[in-house]
């Protein structure tokens, strides 16, 4: 079996294999001199990951978060929600050296080698050499170059571009995280500031059109709105695509089957891959090594068994995030200053979709939401219009 692609979705299914004691032979092939070298993440996770991947996860965790305010920059009301499970930020670099680590012994590797092009049994490499395989699971991430070679563009894909950096400045709150909704600086998506301690705070925005200069001025508004202290030192930007559409049906063509963000294995709403595609993962290692013939793909029969429940809430998701995203910052604002006179919790910070239906149990926002209905279902139109 070959994995084209070691970060945390290549990874973390080396690790199930290992885990569950597949006995095939595993070539794992990445681009890069060595694991860990993207830095695009923000690193939030909720709890659930953080149990999954235990111990992996034990020696990443930078801080531990207890809620999170949801405001825009043209209100000076915020939603306060408090979440009964911890959200945590962890070292998304060294979360992949571990994993590298337990599972360095199990495989063989190539590094610096990128794979060009699968061709039946037959993976071509960018030093020409050639690989067979009779799986091959391709983990690339959101540049799609070999997703688009053997599925095609997706239909409907969105994606956005997020930067981020962190910064010397004091969060007002360490253990509270804020998503502000901003059409000057994060159009179609959200800014957000996640305190790393009591002097360090990850600020970002996504959106269409991101860059430096829109990043800095945003943390300018962060400052005025009492969110952090006045930076006392930028550190270096860096981002990446964000992927804000659900997984499809299917996730394999022939032999090559795509996970992560290649295979669209993330959360819609908040484009958060780490939880939602070890859970594949997870499901594709256990199918894997239950079979005792890998040239026949009918092992996947289980893969999907156990994936559909995640597909069907993503899918719920994707549309409740195509709706999201499309409000205006005017529209967001009227509903948040409705919704802003209570505290509300939530269990942890996993499927937003089940979140976002527990919040409209609430009075309040059912009121808003009502209220409001003419927007939500306009932006609802616009979106499936485009
Ligand atoms: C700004 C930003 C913030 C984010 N914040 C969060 C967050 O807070 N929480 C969260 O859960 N998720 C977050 N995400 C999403 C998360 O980073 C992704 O879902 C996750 O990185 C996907 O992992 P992956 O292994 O699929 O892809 P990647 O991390 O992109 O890894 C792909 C690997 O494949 C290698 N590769 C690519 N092509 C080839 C090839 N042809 N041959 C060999 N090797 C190849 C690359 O070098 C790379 O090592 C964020 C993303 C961005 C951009």
């Amino acid at each position: 079996m070959v994995i084209v692609g070691l970060g945390p979705a290549g990874l973390s299914l080396l690790y199930f294999l290992k885990k569950f004691k597949f006995n095939g032979s595993v070539l794992g092939i990445e681009a890069k001199r060595e694991v860990g070298l993207n830095k695009h993440c923000a690193g939030l996770v909720s709890s659930s990951f953080i149990k999954l991947m235990w111990p992996i996860t034990k020696k990443t965790i930078i801080n531990r978060l207890s809620s999170f305010t949801v405001t825009t920059l043209t209100t000076s009301k915020k939603v306060y929600v408090n979440l009964l499970e911890e959200a945590y930020v962890i070292d998304r670099i060294a979360y992949e050296r571990i994993l590298f680590e337990n599972v360095s012994n199990f495989n063989d590797y190539l590094f610096k080698q990128q794979a060009i092009d699968i061709v039946g049994n037959t993976a071509n490499l960018s030093s020409k050499n050639r690989v067979r395989a009779k799986i091959f699971v391709i983990a690339e991430g959101y540049v799609h170059r070999l997703r688009r070679k053997i599925l095609g563009e997706k239909k409907g894909e969105r994606k956005i571009y997020g930067i981020q950096e962190d910064i010397i400045a004091k969060p007002y709150d360490k253990t509270s995280f804020s998503v502000i909704f901003t059409d000057t600086f994060a159009k179609g998506f959200f800014g957000w500031a996640i305190p790393l301690d009591e002097r360090k705070v990850r600020v970002g925005i996504g959106g269409s059109k991101v860059s430096i200069g829109m990043l800095r001025a945003f943390e300018k508004q962060l400052v005025k709105r009492r969110i952090i202290s006045e930076p006392i030192k930028h550190g270096e930007p860096y981002g990446g695509v964000i992927l804000t559409s659900p997984p499809e049906r299917l996730d394999h063509k022939g032999k090559v089957i795509f996970i992560g963000d290649s295979g669209f294995h993330v959360k819609p709403i908040t484009g958060g891959g780490l939880f939602i595609h070890t859970l594949f993962s997870r499901s594709l290692a256990r199918s894997i090594t239950a079979t005792d013939n890998l040239d026949d793909i009918g092992f996947l029969n289980r893969y999907y068994g156990e994936t559909a429940v995640f597909r069907r809430k993503l899918r719920l998701q994707g549309l409740i995030a195509k709706i999201l995203h499309e409000l205006n910052e005017e529209e967001k604002t009227k509903i948040i200053n409705d919704i802003s006179g209570e505290e509300y919790y939530l269990r942890n910070y996993d499927f937003h979709e089940k979140d976002i239906l527990l919040l409209l149990t609430k009075l309040q926002i059912v009121k808003s939401v009502m209220k409001h209905s003419h927007s939500i279902i306009a932006a609802f139109l616009r979106r499936m219009a485009q």
